[in-house]
Parts: C-alpha cells; sequence; structure tokens
C-alpha cells in the first residue's frame, strides 16, 4: 500500500515528506493507522547520525493508532483496536522471559537497526529500500507494521492523539521512579535535567508520595514549569553548587536521585548529593566509550548505590494502562507538556525541541 512517510535521507538535514510503499504485515505483524506520534530526543539523535542507525530511514517511537490489519498469528490485538507503540524486545532472552524486557539481549538490533530480524525492510520507494521497523514501528508515517512484543492496548475513554509519549519519553521518566528507584511516600527525590523525561519523573515522584520533590535545570522556564507539577523546590544549576545545595536542603542527602542529561560531570554531581544508602539512576544516553568518574570514597562508605535504567524499566503492557489511568484520574498531567503540530510540520516540530520552545511535540498524522 502506498503511505505518506517522513524520511531521514542524510545526517543532519531535514526529514522529507515522500510516499513510500509499505509491504502487507507478514503472519507475526500487525499494520496500525498512525493518528499522531510524539518526537524523542533519541529520534533526533538518530537523525543526526550520532548512532549507527542506516539510513534511508523512517524513524518514529512514540506511535499511537488503530490496528487496522493483523497477520495470521496475531492473536494480542483486533481490528479497531487503539494502541500504543513501544519499543521493541525479542521476548526469547533471560531478561524479556522475565518480564524486564526494557534489557532484553537483543534491545540494540531489534530497535536501533531498521530491518526486521531478517534483514528486509517493507519499506521502500520506487523500487528503492527504505529502512523502516525503527524501534519496531518507524511511526513517521500515516501508517506502521508493529509486532505484538511491541503493541499495547489503550483506552478508548482517552485521547489516543495523547498517548504515544507514554510509549517512551514518558515511560522513561516515570517509570524510572515507580519501577526502578521504587521512590517511596515520604522520601527525597530529585531530578537533573527537566526536559519531558526529568519533568515526567517528577510528575511520578508526587504521584508516590515524595515529599521533597527537586528538580535541577539550567533553564528557568522549565524551573518554573517543575513547580507547576509538582516540585517542592527547584535549583538553578548555571550556578554550580548543586550537591551542596541539597544535602543542605535534605539534611544530609537526597534518598534519590536521576540524571537524564548523561552528562559525565552531572551524573557525579548528582551522586555526590545522595545521602548514604541513597540511590542514584542514570538514563540519558552519552556518546558511546564515555566514562563516569565518582568519589570512590563517597560512594563506597555511604553505601550508596548507581544504576543503569532503560525505558523507565517498565513492563508496557501492564505500566502504559497504568499511566493511562493515573492521567484520566488527573493525577499525571503529561498532557500540559505537550504541544501538537501538523505532520508536514515535523522539522518545526524538531526545531522547537531542539530549542527547548516545546518540551514535548505531538505530530497529528491521521
Ligand atoms: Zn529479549
Ligand atoms: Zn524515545
Amino acid at each position: 500500500m502506498k503511505i505518506k512517510a517522513a524520511v531521514c535521507r542524510a545526517p543532519n538535514t531535514p526529514l522529507d515528506m515522500e510516499t513510500l510503499e509499505l509491504e502487507e504485515p507478514r503472519d507475526t505483524e500487525i499494520l496500525v493507522r498512525v493518528v499522531a506520534t510524539g518526537i524523542c530526543h533519541t529520534d533526533i539523535v538518530v537523525r543526526d547520525g550520532l548512532l549507527p542507525t542506516p539510513q534511508p530511514v523512517v524513524l518514529g517511537h512514540e506511535g499511537a493508532g488503530v490496528v487496522e490489519k493483523i497477520g495470521k498469528a496475531v492473536s494480542k490485538v483486533a481490528v479497531g483496536d487503539h494502541v500504543v507503540m513501544t519499543f521493541n524486545s525479542c521476548g526469547r532472552c533471560p531478561s524479556c522471559l522475565e518480564q524486564a524486557s526494557s534489557y532484553c539481549y537483543e534491545f540494540f538490533p531489534r530497535n536501533f537497526f531498521a530491518t526486521r530480524a531478517d534483514g528486509s525492510s517493507a519499506l521502500s520507494r520506487n523500487g528503492e529500500p527504505v529502512h523502516g521497523n525503527f524501534f519496531g514501528q518507524s511511526s513517521f508515517a500515516s501508517h506502521a507494521l508493529c509486532h505484538e512484543r511491541n503493541i499495547v492496548k489503550v483506552s478508548q475513554e482517552v485521547p489516543l492523539e495523547l498517548l504515544g509519549p507514554l510509549a517512551c519519553g514518558v515511560q522513561t521518566g516515570a517509570g524510572a521512579v515507580i519501577n526502578a528507584l521504587k521512590v517511596t511516600a515520604g522520601k527525597s527525590f530529585a531530578v537533573f535535567g527537566a526536559g519531558s523525561v526529568g519533568l515526567s519523573a517528577i510528575m511520578a515522584a508526587r504521584v508516590v508520595g515524595a515529599t521533597t520533590i527537586v528538580a535541577v535545570d539550567v533553564n528557568p522556564d522549565r524551573l518554573d514549569f517543575a513547580r507547576s507539577i509538582g516540585a517542592t523546590h527547584v535549583i538553578d544549576s548555571r550556578e554550580g553548587g548543586a550537591s551542596e545545595q541539597l544535602v543542605e536542603l535534605t539534611g544530609g542527602g537526597l534518598n534519590y536521585a536521576l540524571d537524564t542529561t548523561g552528562l559525565a560531570p552531572v551524573i557525579r554531581e548528582a551522586v555526590l548529593s545522595l545521602a548514604p544508602r541513597g540511590t542514584c539512576g542514570v538514563l540519558g544516553a552519552s556518546p558511546p566509550g564515555s566514562e563516569i568518574v565518582l568519589d570512590e570514597v563517597h560512594f563506597m562508605s555511604g553505601g550508596r548505590r548507581l544504576v543503569g535504567i532503560v525505558e523507565g524499566e517498565s513492563n508496557p503492557d501492564v505500566f502504559i494502562p497504568e499511566l493511562v489511568e493515573l492521567y484520566r484520574q488527573g493525577r499525571f498531567p503529561f498532557d500540559k507538556m505537550v504541544k501538537f503540530y501538523a505532520f508536514d510540520d515535523i522539522n518545526e516540530a524538531i526545531h522547537d525541541s531542539e530549542t527547548g520552545k516545546t518540551i514535548k511535540p505531538i505530530l497529528k498524522i491521521g
């Protein structure tokens, strides 16, 4: 079938709006009519060629839509279901078998190689292959093929066009707090970096009842926004000394810290702000080969912990519907971060995300 898609043809250049050919779903595949797709930082990093995803490629990995057709072997969803498309996984490795698919042993090939597992692509233009299946979807398009492993059915009682970001950015921040760090009522928590992931973490910290919730960022507008959605304190880190301020504020250090920046000096600062027995989560991606330097005595002697977190350590079939229900109850207002753009304005939406003008762009597609 003919579809409309935004194609990334070369690093650091605008995406091209093109008409492509999409193959019919194979037995295990699901055809989704895409209603809306969020733009995530990872799409921009891949567009810029900083990860080894081949081009030309259709990106997009926060798709929301309606099931239009299913392969013969598919039973998880039915035609007409409202769904979001999340990260892909193999379903067979030790992590997947323990419902920890964000740590799938094949996470990188299944999400970043932009081909099916057999190396083929379902997308082409005038007979020339275009890479697809990015995060098991490639949802910067009017239609996407995905899999039972990465499709999640959602309630029809909430606006579908809003839900795509729950599948990556929002799930990453909220899941880090709820699933990975397991922040609990009465504890202190700080997030370093108040982008869409960090702000999702703040909303989640409020949901679980943390009583000291701190946003650390260099952008005063973002700090104001963080206050409006649940931060009890904010720190402008342009002035330096964030860890000293956090230790003083909490009377000895944080129970939980979360780095969303992937910057080694910020991670060091986050660990230095921990109380004895405190835990720091790291979820921002650094260039391959990056290293973290810690004060070893401080780290060891307080029994502090540092942990890597992918996709909020989420089991998406369980966690995404939970986030939808929290949103429906008014307890998780992630819609306040969102700005909608027409699909044709995708390059403007990416630009506004890069400059910080928009916290979370969503493209309205169909
Ligand atoms: Zn796996
Ligand atoms: Zn993402």
